[in-house]
């Protein structure tokens, strides 16, 4: 995931640095904007260090200890707060006007430091009733952060991404039934025993509260294709609804489902060592034509008790103009990575999409940030869904697993997150809804997987405590992404296995505006027309069914080779 607290920033290889010092559009129009715009950089900056800083990544940056970025940051934060005040708003341009008002938003969300998806908040208090839902949120991302970072197995102690990863992997039945038992302890903190008022239930229950009042991510998802909320839901069970035809009839138990769809990470995974996965991370973004160690990307891949416990991205500093020359943005990963396997290499590779999203952006100050989070998350995936390509496996890995394999093990976890977007539409819909039951018919029907309403399965996403409705962004998001993915291969060719030019072609075209472009402008003007599911559903019709013909598969292989070879 991307982080979602913060401001974000710019890149290096599309313009040379002297066509970027005349480039009016990275500037603002009137002088005392550009200087209260200048300032809030530093702030931003100051706010971005301070979070690396909290991580634990680093104890010092740029010669500053945290003392001194602190004070730095009050000192800017302050005078940045009376500046924009004191700004008078007649007579600006309207660009300036909304660059004004988006620092003034953004500045708001600023924290000053603080460990990011690892809160103060503690586990236990999630349990009281009494607790407002802000600090229910945070006691409930904080069970994540004690119990899923230390589940018990096989008498030790493993993490959630492990355990996951060890679903696909485990080939005996027993063994993967004991570590899908494993979460039982984190599901009873987050859901206790699905009682009405578990603390799960009264956190929709708030969630859904403020989400009638300032509108919920499934809302700003909508508004970012240009459909009607309802329809959301409409393509998301028709995404659903193919799969349940392309998956074959077979019920599985939900400790089997990831290891029956895993069989390509199974073959790949003695590959892909847990030393390997940084390495053949930068290969293939050098193969895109970005060059991350150039780019100074920091990275924290190693797990730590007390660290986030999921993977995220973002800025250390936000690029700008420096003395006229663009002096590029510099990101962050964290990651609790105990273990190799192309799972794993697949989320790093997102969050590096991130990465090169972020470093792109070439903006004035004020937008020198995320787009919409369902365009981040969306993005994230164009590169990392080639991992699950043969013709990518071959080049970075020297081996391949069979193409209906690697489908299946990719789809299956997008058709995950289609699931939990569905789910959590729902439950803002009616908050009172039993969460367990809706997750039974939602994996029932469309994942042909058995009942299991006595467990709350469905609670091993941090973002379902963190962000709740944040789900949209993985599920929904999937449509954009494979719309991205046609639209590249048809315009520059095909990218598995890289191609210099990709890069810099959608830095130009897709990346350099920030969050200065909503998403559906953005989306309209690179696709040429609306979004649609046609292409995510071209992706799943690829797959062939569990017990097809030879003929059958080759039809439906050489009707999708022009879109994603
Ligand atoms: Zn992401």
């Amino acid at each position: 995931m991307k982080n979602l607290l913060s401001l974000g920033l710019a890149c290096g290889l599309l313009l040379s640095s002297k066509s970027i010092g005349a480039d009016p559009a990275l500037m603002a129009d009137s002088n005392k904007v550009a200087a209260v715009e200048y300032l809030y950089a530093d702030v931003s900056d100051a706010n971005t260090i301070l979070a690396a800083i909290d991580s634990g990544l680093l104890s010092n940056y740029q010669g500053k200890d945290r003392r001194a970025w602190e004070q730095l940051y009050g000192e800017k934060r302050a005078k940045l707060t009376k500046e924009l005040e004191s700004l008078p708003s007649a007579g600006l341009s309207g660009r300036d006007t909304r660059a004004l008002a988006v620092m003034r938003t953004q500045m708001k969300a600023f924290s000053g430091g603080g460990a990011l998806f690892s809160p103060a908040a503690k586990c236990q208090d999630a349990a009281r009733k009494d607790v407002a839902y802000p600090n229910l949120k945070a006691a409930l991302v904080a069970c994540f952060v004690e119990i899923g970072n230390s589940l018990s197995f096989e008498g030790s102690k493993i993490n959630r991404v492990s355990a996951l990863d060890l679903l696909h992997e485990t080939s005996d039945a027993g063994r993967r039934k004991a570590i899908f038992l494993a979460f039982v302890p984190l599901w009873q903190a987050i859901n206790g025993n699905n009682e009405p008022d578990s603390p799960y239930r009264r956190m929709i229950a708030g969630a859904a509260a403020e989400a009638a009042k300032n509108g919920s991510a499934i809302d700003n998802a909508a508004h970012d294709v240009g459909i009607d909320p309802p329809e959301v839901e409409r393509w998301l069970v028709q995404i659903l609804d193919a799969w349940r035809e392309a998956s074959g009839d077979d019920m599985v138990e939900p400790w089997d489902f990831r290891f029956q769809a895993g069989e390509a990470d199974r073959l790949l995974g003695t590959y892909i060592p847990r030393e390997s996965l940084q390495p053949i991370n930068e290969r293939y973004y050098r193969d895109l034509g970005a060059d991350l160690e150039q780019m100074g990307t920091l990275y924290d891949l190693a797990p730590r008790p007390e660290k986030a416990a999921l993977a995220y991205t973002e800025f250390v500093t936000h690029g700008r103009l420096v003395n006229g020359a663009w002096r590029p943005t510099v990101a962050r990963v964290s990651a609790p990575y105990e273990r190799g396997g192309l799972f794993v290499l697949n989320e790093l590779v997102h969050e590096n999409g991130h990465v090169v999203n972020i470093t792109a952006i070439r903006n004035r100050p004020a937008f020198v940030d995320w787009p919409s989070d369902l365009f981040a998350e969306a993005f994230a995936d164009v590169p990392a869904w080639s991992t699950y390509e043969p013709a990518w496996q071959r080049r970075y890995l020297g081996h391949e697993a069979p193409q209906q394999l690697s489908l299946r093990a990719l789809y299956s976890v997008v058709m995950l997150d289609v699931a939990w977007s569905l789910f959590e539409l729902r439950m803002f819909r009616a908050p009172t809804t039993d969460p367990n039951a809706l997750w039974t018919e939602i994996t029932s029907r469309y994942l042909h997987i058995q009942p299991h309403p006595e467990f709350s399965w469905w609670a091993v996403r941090v973002q379902l405590a963190d962000l709740p409705g944040y789900m949209v962004n993985y599920g929904f998001g999937a449509i954009l992404t494979a719309e991205m993915r046609e639209h590249i291969s048809q315009a520059l060719g095909p990218f598995d296995t890289g191609d210099a030019r990709w890069y810099g072609w959608l830095s130009e075209h897709l990346l350099r505006y920030g969050s200065e472009r909503d998403t559906h402008t953005l989306m309209q003007n690179f696709l040429g027309r609306p979004v649609s599911p046609q292409a995510l559903l071209e992706q799943i019709h690829r797959l062939k069914p569990v017990a097809p013909t030879a003929s059958s598969f080759n039809d439906r292989h050489r009707s999708v080779e022009p879109i994603d070879p």
